[in-house]
This record gives C-alpha cells, structure tokens and sequence, in this order.
C-alpha cells in the first residue's frame, strides 16, 4: 500500500523530526506487526486485549509524554500525536491508547500530588493500570455541569453515588477519573474529580459493553457506583470543587487529539483509494483515468493537504504552550468533519466493494463516523468558537 504519511507530499514539520519520527516507525512496526493481525478478533470480541496494553507498554508506547522519573518517556504532545498517527495510519483505531496517553495520564501528572504521580502513572505507563475518564451520563452529555454522580465526604472516605455511560474503556479500564459532584448546590463550582482504582473498591459495577455501530474493536461501557467507597486522598487537586477548572483547562489536548486521529485516517483513505483506482477497471480502463475520480481525489488530497498544515500549525502552538481552547475547537471540528466527509467520497470510489467490511475503507467509514460527537460534539465546538467572535 501506498504510504499515508507520504502521501501529501508535505514536508515534516520541525516537530516531527529525529525522534519523534524514529517513535512514529515503532509505533508503526508495533501496530503493524502486534496489533493489526489480530485486529479482527479484537473487534470480534469488541474490546482489545490486556496483553495488548502491557506489550505497549514494553514498548514504550504509553506514556509516551509523560517525564522519565514517573515511568514515562519525557516527550511531549508530538510524541503522543506520532503513536496515535501511526494507529491512523495502520488502521487500527479502536485501540485506545491515545485516551489513555493524552487524556488520562495527563490529569495526574498536571492535578496529582506528588504521592499520586508517583503511585499511578508508572503503572499507566507499563499497562499495569488502563486509564479511562468518565465524565458522561445518561443525562448529561454536551452539558456537563448537569452530572448527578455524588461523592460524599464521610471520614476519609467518599461515598460516590450514581452511573456513567458511553465510557471508553471503560469495560478494561482499572483505573478511572470520575466527573463528580462534591457539593451539588455549587454547581460547576461544586465539580471534583476522583480517581477509581476498580480492583480496590466495592461498590462498582460494569454495566453492557455498548454495541456500536463502528469502532468495534474498541469497549465503550456503562459504568454504575452504589455506595461506592474511594478514599479521600483519590481526590485530583488540592481541594474539592476544582473539577470543571481541571476539565476546561485539559479539553484542548483532547480535542486536539481527536484531531491527530482525524487527519491520519483521511490520509489512510487517500493512500488506500488511490491504489485501488489504479488498479481496478471499468469501460476498459482504470477508474483513475476518469476525470471524475481525478477531480474528486484532486479535491480530497486539497482538502487534506489543508487540514495537515493547520493540524501541524496546531500541534507547534500546543507544544509551545499557545494553543488556544477556541483554536483546538476548530482543529477538532473541521477535522473530523473532513475525516468524515473523505472516507464517504472514498468509499464512494471503491464503488460496492466499498461497502463490504473485507475492505478497509468501510470499516473507516463506519469509525469516522464518531469523531464528529465524541469529545464535545462538532455544534458544541462552533458555540465554543461563536463565543470568540
Ligand atoms: C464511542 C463513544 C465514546 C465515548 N467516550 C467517552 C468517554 O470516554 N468519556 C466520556 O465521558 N464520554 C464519552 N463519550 C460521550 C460523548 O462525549 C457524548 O456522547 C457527547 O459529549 C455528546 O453528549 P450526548 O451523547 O449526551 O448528546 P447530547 O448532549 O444529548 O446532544 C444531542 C444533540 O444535541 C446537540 N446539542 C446539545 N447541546 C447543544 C447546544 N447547546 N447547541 C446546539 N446543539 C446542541 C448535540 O450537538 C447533539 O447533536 C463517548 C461517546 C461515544 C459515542
């Protein structure tokens, strides 16, 4: 297959040089050689399994961003955004690796006491812990100052009360933050975050591994606590009521993440597609010498050439600490829109074949589609962007 990383033809920015490229090729070899041959069983059974995540974390390949003396690799945002290219690129985005890495660990090395760093994110990192973040419920999705989970001080203990659902790993996960309220009056002021070690509580419970209509490889989970029982000192940040500070503040590297996923898989498409009008044949001649496919690829490979440069611009302004929430918005909006809108058209290219799973295109027709809700919705990032007018 034609490479997707060289597809567009672009330079690689200075972020992506020397060892962030030598991290990308091992991610690449690893997700190649490790994950993508057993890649139909993991979607078969709908989640990944944990020797998966402990033979990532040999690798290297968790943490990535975190600093040496807590287990990670001291890199930055740039490492993250190679392993999570390279799960892009080899098509194997059901792993959720990239949550775990940028979304999670981050929350502990930023909030967490230096008891905490020290106890959780050397296990994040060798696999030994799977991070999830649990923010969503039934009843309050895009707006989250509407979560009812309660946690109650009671001695040195919170007794945390209430469900979660649509949890991203949250059917293997071990270790996760949970979006709740310790003071309900308060509002987003009365928001906390507390960590779970699942294997040391009682009190919770797993519910359905949700079924999807794409990323099947990947547990997305109802999660219940019923008198759960968290000690204290799980609490992220100094004291309680910091939570939807700590969200805000974190948001942008989600949603630029979900970006990194984005633009990987719209080069995947491109480099897939292109081989295969080359190859396959109608009116005796090969689709590509119709002038329509030359358009609309010319047009998707426009369009993502675009998204790269913005992309690239994105990760250098996120790594100098200048990435704006408004701009991550945009990068996660536009993005996953155009993730969308190139697989249709490829697909479109791969005529029936297109819509059978043997070929990968219809599997990343079916995955993209989530990029667009997950994260914030797409309209919750325009009115985040609407705000800066
Ligand atoms: C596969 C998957 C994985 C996920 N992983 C996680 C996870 O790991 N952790 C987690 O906490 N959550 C996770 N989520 C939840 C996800 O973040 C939410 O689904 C999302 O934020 C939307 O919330 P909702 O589903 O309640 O939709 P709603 O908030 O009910 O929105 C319904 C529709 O109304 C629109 N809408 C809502 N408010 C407004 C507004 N003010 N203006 C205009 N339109 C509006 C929305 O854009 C959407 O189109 C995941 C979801 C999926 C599907």
């Amino acid at each position: 297959m034609t490479n997707p990383a060289e597809i567009l033809g672009l330079p690689k920015p200075a972020w992506a040089a020397d060892e962030v490229g030598m991290l990308y090729d091992m991610a690449h070899r690893f997700m190649s050689e490790e994950i993508a041959p057993r890649y139909d069983e993991f979607e078969k059974n709908e989640m990944v399994d944990r020797e998966s995540w402990l033979k990532a974390g040999a690798a290297g390949l968790l943490c990535a961003s975190m600093p040496e003396e807590y287990g990670g690799s001291g890199g930055t945002f740039a490492h993250e955004s190679a392993i999570i290219e390279a799960i892009g690129h080899v098509g194997v985005d059901g792993f959720g690796i990239g949550l775990h890495n940028s979304i999670v660990a981050p929350y502990i090395l930023h909030y967490g006491s230096e008891e905490q760093k020290k106890k959780w994110l050397p296990k994040l990192a060798t696999g030994e812990l799977i991070g999830a973040i649990a923010m969503t419920e039934p009843g309050a999705g895009s707006d989250l100052q509407g979560v009812k989970t309660r946690a109650e001080k009671d001695g040195n203990q919170y007794k945390v009360n209430g469900s979660k659902t649509f949890i991203t790993n949250g059917q293997l996960a071990n270790f996760i933050i949970i979006v709740t309220k310790t003071d309900p009056e308060k509002g987003a002021k009365g928001t906390s975050l507390i960590v779970v070690e699942t294997d040391e509580v009682e009190g919770f419970e797993r519910g359905r591994n949700l079924d999807k209509i794409g990323l099947k490889a990947n547990d997305t989970s109802e999660l219940f606590f019923n008198d759960m029982r968290v000690p204290t000192s799980n609490l992220l940040g100094h004291e309680e009521g910091q939570g939807f500070v700590q969200l805000m503040q974190q948001l942008p590297q989600e949603r630029l993440q979900i970006g990194t996923g984005a633009i990987a898989m719209v080069e995947r498409a491109l480099a897939l597609t292109i081989d295969y009008v080359k190859e396959r044949k109608a009116f005796g001649k090969a689709i590509i010498d119709f002038q329509n496919t030359q358009f609309k690829l010319a047009e998707l490979k426009t369009e993502a050439t675009i998204g790269r440069v913005f992309y690239n611009d994105c990760v250098a302004r996120h790594i100098d600490g200048g990435l704006d929430p408004v701009t991550a918005s945009m990068a996660k909006y536009w993005l996953s829109d155009l993730q969308g809108k190139v697989v249709d058209e490829c697909l479109q290219l791969h005529g029936g074949y297109g819509y059978m799973n043997e070929y990968p295109i219809a599997r990343m027709f079916r995955d993209a589609r989530v990029q667009r809700i997950y994260g914030g919705t797409n309209e919750i990032m325009k009115l985040l962007i609407g705000r800066s007018l």
